[in-house]
């Protein structure tokens, strides 16, 4: 469940020393090399995943859990007023690594950290059509 040329796996699991904030038998938490905020973490699974279509279930719920066990204890500790959690998947979406990771950023009220999106408009009858699909697909 490892990949040999995988730069999270070697993190992961220690073969890349590097200041860890938290492990357990299943992840690694890390914090970013080119954070955006003091204090971004990046929650790290010890077996490799490339993006949550493919992480094992139990693995993805353990993940989000140690999200929400992280979260007050990183505002405390940076003073955070909030905290961003995000994941990317595949380059379109501004995954670089592939290896699945939850990104935890501290905020400060007014710091412009993350760059917010131009609200649009959506697309209603594309919508429509969509929200047949999806529910057909999800049922
Ligand atoms: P993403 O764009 O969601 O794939 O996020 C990858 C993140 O990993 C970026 O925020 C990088 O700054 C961070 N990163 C890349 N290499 C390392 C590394 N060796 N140690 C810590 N963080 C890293
Ligand atoms: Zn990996």
């Amino acid at each position: 469940m490892r990949d040999d040329n995988c730069i999270f796996c070697k993190i992961a699991n220690g073969e890349i020393p590097t200041m860890s904030l938290y492990e357990d038998d299943q992840f690694n938490v890390i914090f970013d090399a080119g954070p955006a905020t003091s204090g971004h973490a990046l929650i790290l699974p010890k077996d490799h995943y490339k993006n949550i279509c493919e992480i094992d279930d139990e693995v993805l719920g353990n993940a989000y859990k140690l999200a929400k066990k992280m979260t007050p204890v990183l505002m405390d500790v940076f003073e955070a007023d909030g905290l961003n959690v995000l994941q990317n998947n595949n380059e379109a979406a501004g995954q670089t690594v592939f290896h699945f990771h939850i990104h935890l950023i501290p905020r400060k009220a007014g710091d412009k950290a993350m760059v917010a999106w131009v609200p649009g408009e959506q697309d209603k009858e594309k919508l429509e059509k969509a929200l047949e699909e999806i529910r057909k697909r999800m049922a």
